[in-house]
């Protein structure tokens, strides 16, 4: 018998886990965030802000506070939901890899919705109500963000309209089911409830829709009612805020099963949210000199903001409808090429994260979509859960690492975020298993038409 003392496998999830803070990182950056600009090169006033968003968010997306109270009434709703999410040591993995690596991961696919995104709407939708708002609205691709959303207001009784790619509502209908499951009403986007919409469709009538047209028929739409606001799901500094609860739970778990600081953290980006959410706490270490953790970014290469984009100026919709932010970005214009990890297909990426790998404190890899379903594989059968694809991007750059750690013989720690499950994306895995899937290469990444703003 091996009475030999084993570290634990899996962190406990007592409520205390979940944070009263959420940790904010602008105070803390090497340099200061530029700010948001307009085309003109001056920065759009406060107003711009207060009629898109309530004013509590707005006043969050430019704190300098290091730590910001979550509302009681928020943090009891993300205990509910299943708030602390477990901390997993994935020794499966490890053994079908023969790593000597100790992998963990952070799992937000036990929430309600599947994936870390209830995280920000909960709060979202709490400041909305705390203002008086009766209405918000939204766009979804594949749908994470748009049943986030509407679970949210279903919760606080706020009524949520969701703009979803015509291409996503007619081929993922179980999608809209949960939307509107939850009291939601979803609208294929090109819709004709717009002007921008009509214009859409007067020139196409068959328009799959994108992300940017559904942005901004919702800012259209918000815009042309006093009582609505507008809700985004990545990107805007409250948002990764509010992600924060991931990282710093994390945390106070690795610390309970006495683990030593992670050597690797590794998460999937989008827009950057919950990488953001699960890096920060960390990074903040790493930016007081205490730690020497490194941080990895994982994108998909057909849409390569942080491997090969640039660090400049650039709408965040489509349309170009938003004021600019400073992002690594491969154009508002890049045509995202179909692949299956839907949350991953944005041309930019989060303000400060894009900071932070400027500053080289975080480092970016990006991978094919066959690769990362091959990962996502072989984690649904060493560790039983099928991850999101967004997700599987992680999980493929955690196995590189780990078999880099077996070939030099090092015992290093790895922590990743496995942002959500992949249960409703299966037809991405019956692809893969068909031997159907397809890498696309990066499409040409042009930024000749973006406004030349001196900074
Ligand atoms: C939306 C989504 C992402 C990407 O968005 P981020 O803001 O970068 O986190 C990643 N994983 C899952 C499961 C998602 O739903």
């Amino acid at each position: 018998m091996d009475l030999g003392v084993r570290p634990p496998i899996r962190a406990s999830q007592r409520e205390d886990l979940v944070p009263e803070y959420w940790y904010n990182i602008l105070p803390d950056l090497p340099k200061p965030l530029p700010p948001p600009r307009l085309p003109d090169g001056s920065i759009p006033p406060r107003s711009m802000f207060e009629r898109l968003f309530p004013k509590t968010l707005v006043d969050q997306e430019v704190s300098s506070e290091r730590y910001i109270k979550i509302p009681y009434e928020v943090r009891e709703i993300l205990i509910r939901l299943g708030r602390p999410t477990p901390l997993i040591r994935a020794v499966g993995l490890e053994r079908f890899l023969g790593t000597p690596a100790r992998i963990y991961y952070k799992y937000e696919g036990v929430l309600p919705t599947g994936s870390h995104k209830i995280n920000t709407a909960v709060a979202q939708i709490y400041y909305n109500k705390a203002e008086g708002i009766e209405r918000v609205s939204t766009e979804t691709g594949a749908g994470q963000w748009g049943s986030a959303l509407a679970l949210a207001g279903a919760l606080f009784g706020v009524k949520v309209r969701v703009f979803m790619v015509r291409s996503s509502y007619n081929q993922k209908p179980y999608r809209r089911v949960l939307m509107e499951l939850y009291g939601a009403e979803v609208i294929p986007s090109p819709s004709t409830l717009t002007r921008f919409g009509r214009a859409v469709l007067e020139k196409d009538p068959d328009s799959p829709g994108s992300l940017g047209i559904a942005i901004s028929e919702a800012i259209e739409d918000v815009l042309s009612d006093e009582r609505a606001r507008y809700s985004l799901g990545s990107v805007l500094n409250h948002v990764l805020l509010h992600q924060t609860v991931i990282g710093l739970e994390a945390k106070k778990q690795l610390e309970e099963i006495g683990e030593e600081e992670p050597d690797y953290i590794v998460g999937c980006v989008g827009g950057g949210s919950n990488f953001a959410g699960l890096s920060y706490p960390f990074v903040h270490d790493k930016l007081k000199g205490r730690s020497k953790t490194r941080f990895i970014a994982v994108e998909p290469k057909a849409c390569p903001s942080l491997t090969r984009g640039v660090y400049t100026y650039d709408y965040g919709d489509t349309a170009g409808l938003t004021p600019l932010l400073k992002m690594y970005t491969v154009g508002h214009r890049y045509r995202v090429p179909p692949i299956h990890a839907g949350g991953l297909r944005y041309h930019g990426d989060a303000p400060t994260l894009c900071l932070l790998v400027d500053e080289k404190v975080i480092d970016a890899v990006a991978y094919h979509q066959t690769e990362v379903f091959e990962a996502g594989r072989i984690f649904a059968m060493s560790e039983g859960i099928v991850p999101a694809p967004e997700s599987a991007h992680a999980v493929k750059a955690v196995i590189d690492i780990a078999l880099e750690a077996k070939r030099r013989g090092e015992k290093v720690v790895i922590l990743f975020n496995l942002s959500g499950h992949g249960l409703l994306d299966l037809q991405g895995y019956k692809e893969y298993l068909e031997g159907r899937l397809q890498d696309y290469e990066p499409e040409v990444i042009d930024l000749s038409y973006l406004p030349k703003l001196s900074e």
